[in-house]
Formats: structure tokens, C-alpha cells, sequence
């Protein structure tokens, strides 16, 4: 039985990610276009470039001819906008949304996967509310879901490391994975070359790796450290709202001043360099509670979400 596999690459163009577009071109995307070419009956491949999130994505549909993606590549530039803006990395999941997907078969398996680089945290996370008119990330991992397609979030450290808990809760929400960039291009040339030959699902294939050694090795990522957070955004967090909320009672629970940045891995809490003040930003945001009688929250995936955290969410527990 063939697999076929439709792939969309998002790709963080922001000035920061200058030196790693043409490392993550070496290493992954110019092999990946080899495997395009043995493959380009079973494969597409699209590409997304994003920025900051007052500039509109590039958007490259799929294709299966591999001179068409590297012309692709060839085109991408790297901004050179300084001060970054926030991360337009809402606008890039929502525009990949309405690329032009193959349907599940029931007699051809399918498989859809989002793969997005970035280095730091989207927009809608550290800004007020109304900074930022982007739909809600969490929103459209419910999306993605939905669809079936599944997200792997690549993150390039050091400065992903303030938010890689909520990167991997995000990858987890749609069966997906978060890897670190200095991983990650072996990891996914070897799954998504696998899976084109063998009858297995791109989410067995990951679910394979030895984690310790595959994925976290000569990284800083270590899932064991984060693993209560990764499950409050899992678990608990609806809407991005709800993450805020809990960044903000870990603020309080651990008695961080309001020039503290709230770096969601306390483990690096020391190491960052970017002082903003920001509590107040937290400070009026309800979470889902103040969206639960919208339409949203009467989807079918939400119904089975737990709506009593007040004691459970804000414990200290999920913050160690
Ligand atoms: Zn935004």
C-alpha cells in the first residue's frame, strides 16, 4: 500500500534566523528536495516564509517537482528588520491551513504534517491583546486536529528555551512533536523518508525515537524538566489566554517582581537577557473562563476539556 505525504514547511525569516536559513538549507531542505525528486509520485512539499506578524507571509503551494521547491527556496529572504517584531507564526499556521490539502482515502493512506522553525515566542503571548489581531494558536492547533494534520515544531535555541514548553504542548495538542534544530534535520529526513516505503504512520515513526538519545541529545530541551507544563497546555490551556493566565499565577506563585520576564522555563528564567515589563498584560486576562460562552467552546473537542482548574491549574505543582 502506497503512503503518500503533504508536507508544509514554515520557516521563521526574522533577522534572527539568518545564519540558521542557510544552515537548515544545507543540512535538511536541500536533501529533502532529493527525496522530493525519488519520490514526486508519492510527496508534496509547500513553504511558508514568515516574519513579523504586521507583514504578510510568502506562500509557496505544493508541488511534487523538486526544481520547482528549490526554485522556492531560492527565493526566500531573510528580513533584516531590527527590532524584531513579535511573530507572525499565527498567520503562517492559518494561511497553511488553506493550502490545498489531499484529503484522507480510506483504500491510500495519507498523511498531512506541518513542520514550523522558529527561535522564539509567537505574538499573542507577550503583548497585550489588542497588539495583536492574529487568531489564536491554540485555536488552530484545535484546527489542525481537526484536519488531521499533525505539527512539529523545530526550535532554535538558546532564546526558544523561554517557550519550548508551550511550542511542544502546541506540536502534542495535534499528535505532533517538538524537536531541537541541532536534531531535528536527522530526525526528519529519516521519518518522512520512512514513511514514504513503510507502512507505517509518520506519528508511530516518531513515537519510535529513543528520546534521550534521538532528540535530546547536545540539546538543552529536556522533557522530563517541563513535562507538568507541557501538560497544563495540553490539558488545560483552550486559548492562548489560558497560557497567559498561567505564566501569570506563576509569577505570583513565585513572587517575581514586575520587571521579572516571565519566561515560561524556569530553568532559564536566569539566563534571559530581555527584561519587559509585563505583568500588567496578565494581570486582567481571565483565560477561558471569560470565553466559555462563545461558539468555540461548544466544539466536541472542547466538551471533553476539564473546566475546574482553579485549584488544580494554578497549584504550584504544575509550575515546578
Ligand atoms: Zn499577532
Amino acid at each position: 500500500m502506497t503512503t503518500t505525504v503533504d508536507v508544509v514547511f514554515a520557516f521563521d525569516c526574522s533577522s534572527s534566523m539568518d545564519r540558521t536559513w542557510n544552515k537548515v538549507r544545507a543540512d535538511f531542505f536541500d536533501p529533502m528536495t532529493n527525496i522530493l525528486r525519488s519520490n514526486s509520485d508519492k510527496i508534496r512539499l509547500g513553504f511558508i516564509g514568515f516574519g513579523s506578524h504586521s507583514k504578510p507571509t510568502t506562500t509557496f503551494e505544493f508541488t511534487s517537482l523538486s526544481e520547482q521547491f528549490r526554485q522556492y527556496l531560492d527565493q526566500i529572504r531573510i528580513s533584516n528588520e531590527m527590532p524584531e517584531g513579535p511573530k507572525g507564526v499565527a498567520l503562517a499556521l492559518e494561511d497553511a491551513l488553506n493550502f490545498d490539502w489531499r484529503p484522507n482515502d480510506l483504500f491510500s493512506p495519507h498523511e498531512k504534517i506541518l513542520i514550523l522553525f522558529t527561535n522564539g515566542p509567537p505574538c499573542g503571548l507577550f503583548h497585550q491583546q489588542n497588539e495583536c489581531q492574529c487568531s489564536d494558536l491554540l485555536v488552530l492547533a484545535e484546527k489542525y486536529l481537526k484536519k488531521g494534520i499533525m505539527i512539529v515544531v523545530v526550535g532554535v535555541e538558546p532564546d526558544i528555551l523561554i517557550v519550548d514548553d508551550l511550542y511542544c504542548g502546541l506540536a502534542k495538542k495535534t499528535g505532533g512533536e517538538y524537536l531541537p534544530l541541532v536534531n531535528a534535520s536527522r530526525i526528519l529526513l529519516d521519518v518522512l523518508s520512512r514513511s514514504l516505503i513503510e507502512e507505517e504512520t509518520l506519528g508511530q515513526l516518531f513515537r519510535q525515537l529513543d528520546w534521550r538519545f534521538d532528540v535530546e541529545m547536545n540539546s538543552e530541551f529536556h522533557f522530563d524538566e517541563m513535562k507538568n507544563r507541557v501538560d497544563f497546555v495540553l490539558k488545560r490551556c483552550r486559548t492562548m489566554s489560558d497560557v497567559r493566565q498561567g505564566i501569570y499565577w506563576y509569577l505570583r506563585l513565585n513572587n517575581e517582581g514586575k520587571d521579572a520576564f516571565p519566561c515560561f522555563s524556569p530553568t532559564i528564567r536566569s539566563n534571559c537577557s530581555s527584561p519587559i515589563s509585563i505583568v500588567h498584560v496578565f494581570s486582567d486576562d481571565e483565560g477561558y473562563r471569560s470565553a466559555l460562552p462563545t461558539v468555540a467552546s461548544n466544539s466536541s473537542f472542547l466538551s471533553n476539556y476539564q473546566t475546574n482548574f482553579d485549584d488544580e491549574l494554578f497549584s504550584p505543582d504544575v509550575f515546578i
